[in-house]
């Protein structure tokens, strides 16, 4: 098998875009794919402050990577979930992969402990409030993310969600015919009302499997286990499906996501009738101020139903 660019010898093949790549060809194939994507959805310029969420895993890693090697200014953020056996190593890959790579581009690496700042590890809250611990993990994780991102000015977030993530999520929701989650699942969310910060998913044209050979061929060191929480998870099942499709008939994944994001940026104008609507029903919350449907915060709820358990 010999690269479809170059013609040395091929170190992986795509066969959804009927190529095969060397090890250079695949990382400029990599990034090409990320340029696109924030070229053609507009996600940021060459001189806006973007805060990374990174996890320690492939995706946002490699993420953090392009957008350095890139010449983007990216500083990142770690929410440590404190959860045993798992948030040590994943926090460990992040801290290396700042001193190694990261810091060099003079960018920083903040970490928000869950233990320290809301009293307790993700998987005891989770029992405080009797929610389910992915639940409760998403919840804290928006919130901090985006509080980090619009109290520290920074223009844009940008999370490591491929093309494997955002399928898998539309089939989800296609499934339950959840319009409200299908009107927002798009690769870029406007910063639609004062305390929402603009997110982007520069990764949703490149597969996991292309992400994981990116990290692999570029030398980075990620935690390979997923995070033990997301076991029996229904987007694992669906990605499986989708898995399954892919290998009968490959493109599946892109054509069923892309197909999607077509149809929705001719049937709506995405970004301003997504910002009317949150200008309509969204409020600052009474405790923090962040933007909220309701009169407090589902974070500012669960906080205080914690601290009522305790
Ligand atoms: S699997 Fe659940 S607990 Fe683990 S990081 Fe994902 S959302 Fe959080
Ligand atoms: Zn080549
Ligand atoms: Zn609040």
């Amino acid at each position: 098998m010999n690269c479809t660019k170059c013609k040395t010898k091929a170190v992986i093949d795509l066969p959804r875009h009927n190529a095969a790549f060397c090890t250079p060809c695949f990382t400029t194939y990599v990034h090409e794919q990320v340029a696109y994507a924030i070229k053609h959805q507009r996600m940021f310029g060459p001189d806006d402050r973007i805060l990374v969420a990174v996890s320690g895993g492939k995706d946002s890693l490699a993420l953090w990577d392009i957008l350095l090697k890139r010449g983007y200014k990216a500083d990142a953020l770690y929410v440590d979930l404190g959860i045993p056996g798992y948030s040590a190593k994943s926090r460990a890959k992040v801290e290396r992969f700042a001193d190694t790579v990261a810091r060099p581009h003079g960018v920083t690496l903040q970490i928000h402990t869950v233990q320290e700042e809301e009293g307790a590890g993700i998987k005891e809250l989770s029992d405080l409030v009797h929610r389910p611990t992915c639940a409760t993990c998403g919840t804290i994780k928006r919130y901090q993310f985006n509080k980090a991102a619009v109290e520290q000015e920074y223009d844009v977030m940008a999370t490591g969600h491929n093309l494997d993530d955002e399928a898998s999520r539309l089939l989800g929701n296609v499934l339950h015919w959840q319009d409200e989650y299908l009107d927002k699942q798009s690769p870029i969310l406007p910063a639609s009302v004062e305390g929402f910060a603009k997110k982007v998913k520069p990764l949703y044209r490149l597969s996991e499997r292309e992400l994981a050979a990116y990290a692999v061929l570029n030398k980075i060191d990620y935690i390979v286990e997923e995070c033990p929480m997301a076991k029996g998870s229904k987007m694992l099942l669906y990605k499986e499906v989708l898995n399954r499709l892919e290998t009968e008939s490959p493109g599946t994944k892109h054509r069923f996501y892309w197909g999607f994001l077509e149809k929705q940026a001719k049937a709506q104008p995405a970004a301003t009738s997504m910002a009317e609507k949150d200008q309509a029903m969204l409020h600052p919350c009474k405790t923090c101020g962040q933007p909220t449907t309701s009169e407090i915060c589902s974070y500012c709820k669960m906080m205080s139903r914690a601290k009522v358990s305790k």
